[in-house]
């Protein structure tokens, strides 16, 4: 058992867990299928299923259109971009997961994501709890909604987890949600990343491959460089060396891996 983690702190103005008052519908911002550009997985064919609404506001997030809920979403195939009315309900989704599935196979992972999906938890278990899909699904995450893992985890194999820096949010660290949520989600498929760049201290590093270690000092963690709008890195080799360094003190599996469909320049 954990005894060393610092307090977390409280999200101001932020949409607090466990507060979705709804379970059979829900707000979707765009599905799609593109190869995955991050992680443990990256290179195999995906189904994006992006779920609307955010706990954050990194400063470099690449996703802004995810992070509210409007009016419509998009989904995105062979016949072209399609407008459909939100909310959807469980069913809905789930019928539409199930045809692109069998329209675009083959399909490696069903990949939810955001925005955070898990702001929506009990909507992402009313589509997965009755779903009969084949497709590994994936679940991408900012970590930091532990209780509301809780409610999809059964029905999740993959589990590819980001770590927000402070220097990424301009908010207070997050390391004990981090370190239950990396308790709950241990025995899944689980990977981290760790976007960095010319804003990211020593310090936080450390501090997050300690917490890493405390879990499982084996789990494969990608540090990530975020890039600007142009696709250029936001940090240099000398900055990555040494984070990469730090973070391998406490840490056996540790890649710097950039996002790979932004050098594609592929959804
Ligand atoms: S957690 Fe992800 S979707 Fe939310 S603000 Fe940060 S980068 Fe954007």
């Amino acid at each position: 058992m954990r005894t060393d983690r610092p307090a977390g702190s409280p999200w101001p103005g932020r949409i607090p867990c466990g507060t979705v008052s709804w379970v059979t519908a829900g707000y979707l911002s765009e599905m799609f299928v593109s190869f995955q550009g991050e992680g443990a997985h990256v290179g195999r064919r995906h189904l994006f299923v992006r779920l609307a609404g955010c706990n954050l506001r990194c400063r470099y997030c690449d996703t802004p259109e995810s992070l509210t809920r409007t009016a419509g979403y998009t989904v995105f195939s062979g016949d072209g971009p399609l407008r459909r009315n939100n909310p959807v309900t469980a069913e809905e989704a789930r019928a539409l997961i199930g045809s692109m599935l069998d329209r675009e196979a083959p399909i490696d992972a069903i990949a939810f994501s955001g925005g955070e999906p898990l702001v929506q938890s009990k909507f992402l278990a009313a589509i997965l709890a009755s779903a009969s899909f084949s497709t590994p699904v994936l679940l991408e995450t900012n970590g930091m909604l532990p209780a509301n893992l809780q409610d999809v985890l059964p029905w999740v194999d993959i589990v590819s987890m980001d770590i927000k820096l402070p220097s990424n949010t301009g908010e207070p660290a997050f390391w004990e949600e981090q370190g239950e949520f990396l308790d709950l989600a241990r025995d899944k498929d689980l990977y981290v990343k760790i976007p960095v760049d010319q804003a990211t201290t020593d310090a936080e590093v450390e501090r997050a491959a300690a917490m890493l270690a405390l879990s499982d000092p084996s789990i494969p963690v990608f540090m990530q460089p975020i890039v600007d709008s142009a696709g250029n890195p936001l940090t240099d080799a000398e900055s990555l060396t040494r984070f990469y360094l730090l973070a391998r003190r406490y840490l056996s599996s540790i890649r710097v891996l950039p996002q790979t469909h932004t050098l594609l320049r592929i959804r």
